[in-house]
C-alpha cells in the first residue's frame, strides 16, 4: 500500500453554538461580523502576544461559535478593555467590546443557575432586581415581627450598646440576611471558578515549571509563584500601565477596589461587634471621630470619587456597545446609590429627621440587598475570574512583559 493511500483524512466538524453567537451579538458585539480578519486588532493590542494574536482570533471563534474555545480562553480576561483596538479597526467590528461581551458571557457560562445569570444581565431586568430585593427585605422584616423573637442587640447589656438604626430592621437581622447572602455568592462563585480553572488547564495545560530566574516576560512559574505575580498584578493594577488608552483609569479603578475593601472591613467590624474580643465598650452608632467611622467615612469618598472619575471617563471614550455600557453603568450605579444613601443616613441619622431617615435608610438597605443578590453574575464576578486567569497565564508563561 502506497504512502498516499495509508494517508487518512480527519475532517473535523465545527458545530456553531448558536446561543453564544447570539448572546455575543446581543450584549456588545453586534458589530462582529464585520472582521475581516486583518489583523491590525492584534498589532495595536499591548496586552496580546505573537503566538496568541487576540483580539483577532477571538474574533474569529465567536463568529464560528466556538463556545468551548472561548470559555476557557485566558486572553479575553487579560484585556483592560482600553479600547484602543476599537479606535483603529477599520471595519468598525469593535474588538474590545467583544472581549467585554466575552467576558460577561463567561460570568453567564459558569454562573449557577445559568438562566438566573443571563436574566440578571438585561437592562430590563433592574427594575425587577431592585423589586425583588425590597419585597424580600420587607418579608424579612415583617417574619422576624411576628415571631416575637427578641432583637438581639436590644438585649445587650452592660458597656456594649447598640441603638438599632430603625427598630424594624435591626443589625442583627440584617447581618443574617446579608450573611446569608453573602454565603450564596461564595457558593455559586467557587462553583464557577472551579470550573473555569479546569477549562483554563484543558484549553492550555501548565507547561513544566522554568528555572526561578526564569523571570517576567514568558518564563512558566510554579502555581505559588503564579499567585504571588498576579497578586502584585493585581494590588498595583500594573496591566493598566501597559495599556496606552489606560493609564487614566488605573487612579479611579484603584480608589473604588480600595475603598470597597475599606467598606468590607468596615461593615465587618460593625456586624461582628457582639462576639469580637478586640472590642471594649462599644457604642454604636460610632461617634464622628471614632477611627472605624472615619475609616468608613473615607473610603465611602474614595468610592464616590473613583465612580464619578470611571463615569467620565466612560463618556469621554469612543462610545461602547450599549451591553458594555450597561453592565460598567449598573455596578457603578449600585455603588453610588449604595455609598451616597449610606451617607445621606448617616447625616440624616445624626439630625434626627424623622421620618426621612427611614425612607432613605431603606433605599441604602435595598440597594446593598440588590448589589449581594446579583454580586456573582455582575462584572464584580470579573474579580474571581481575572484573577484566575492572571494565575493562569502567569503558569503559562503568558504573564506580563
Ligand atoms: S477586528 Fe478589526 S482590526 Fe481586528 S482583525 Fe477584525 S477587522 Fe481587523
Ligand atoms: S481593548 Fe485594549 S487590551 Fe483589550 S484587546 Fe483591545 S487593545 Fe487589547
Amino acid at each position: 500500500m502506497s504512502g498516499e493511500a495509508a494517508a487518512t483524512t480527519t475532517t473535523q466538524r465545527l458545530a456553531p453554538d448558536r446561543e453564544l453567537l447570539a448572546a455575543v451579538l446581543a450584549s456588545g458585539g453586534e458589530d462582529l461580523r464585520k472582521c475581516m480578519q486583518c489583523a491590525t486588532c492584534s498589532a495595536v493590542c499591548e496586552l496580546t502576544d505573537a503566538s496568541n494574536p487576540g483580539p483577532r482570533k477571538e474574533m474569529l471563534w465567536a463568529q464560528w461559535g466556538l463556545r468551548d474555545r472561548l470559555m476557557g480562553d485566558v486572553d479575553p480576561w487579560l484585556c483592560h478593555q482600553c479600547g484602543d483596538c476599537t479606535l483603529r479597526c477599520p471595519r468598525g467590528a469593535r474588538p474590545g467590546d467583544v472581549m467585554a461581551a466575552l467576558r460577561r458571557e463567561c460570568v453567564i457560562h459558569y454562573a449557577t443557575p445559568r438562566a438566573f445569570g443571563r436574566w440578571v444581565n438585561q437592562p430590563r431586568s433592574l427594575v425587577w432586581i431592585a423589586l425583588g430585593a425590597a419585597v424580600m427585605l420587607a418579608a424579612a422584616a415583617v417574619a422576624w415581627q411576628a415571631s416575637g423573637v427578641a432583637a438581639v442587640e436590644l438585649a445587650m447589656a452592660g458597656p456594649r450598646t447598640v441603638f438599632p438604626f430603625w427598630t424594624w430592621l435591626p443589625h442583627w437581622l440584617l447581618g443574617t440576611v446579608f450573611g446569608l447572602l453573602l454565603a450564596f455568592d461564595v457558593v455559586v462563585l467557587v462553583r464557577g471558578a472551579r470550573r473555569f480553572w479546569r477549562d483554563l488547564n484543558a484549553s492550555a495545560p501548565s507547561p513544566q515549571p522554568s528555572p526561578p530566574d526564569a523571570g517576567r516576560g514568558g518564563g512558566v512559574r510554579g502555581l505559588g509563584a503564579s499567585w504571588r505575580a498576579a497578586f502584585r498584578r493585581i494590588v498595583w493594577h500594573e496591566d493598566f500601565g501597559l495599556c496606552a488608552g489606560s493609564h487614566a483609569r488605573r487612579t479611579s479603578h484603584l480608589l473604588v477596589v480600595y475603598g470597597m475593601l475599606a467598606l468590607w472591613l468596615t461593615s465587618l467590624w460593625v456586624v461582628t461587634a457582639r462576639w469580637n474580643p478586640l472590642l471594649e465598650g462599644l457604642v454604636y452608632p460610632l461617634g464622628l471621630w471614632n477611627p472605624w467611622k472615619l475609616l468608613a467615612n473615607l473610603a465611602g469618598l474614595s468610592v464616590v470619587l473613583g465612580a464619578t472619575l470611571m463615569l467620565v471617563e466612560r463618556g469621554e471614550r469612543p462610545a461602547t456597545a450599549g451591553a458594555t455600557r450597561y453592565a460598567d453603568g449598573a455596578l457603578l450605579g449600585f455603588l453610588l446609590t449604595i455609598v451616597l444613601t449610606g451617607f445621606a443616613s448617616e447625616l440624616l441619622h445624626f439630625l434626627r429627621v424623622e421620618p426621612l431617615r427611614y425612607a432613605v435608610y431603606a433605599v441604602h438597605l435595598v440597594s446593598v440587598f440588590a448589589f449581594l443578590w446579583v454580586l456573582p453574575y455582575s462584572k464584580l464576578a470579573h474579580v474571581v475570574y481575572r484573577t484566575l486567569a492572571l494565575v493562569h497565564a502567569e503558569r503559562i508563561g503568558r504573564g506580563q512583559r
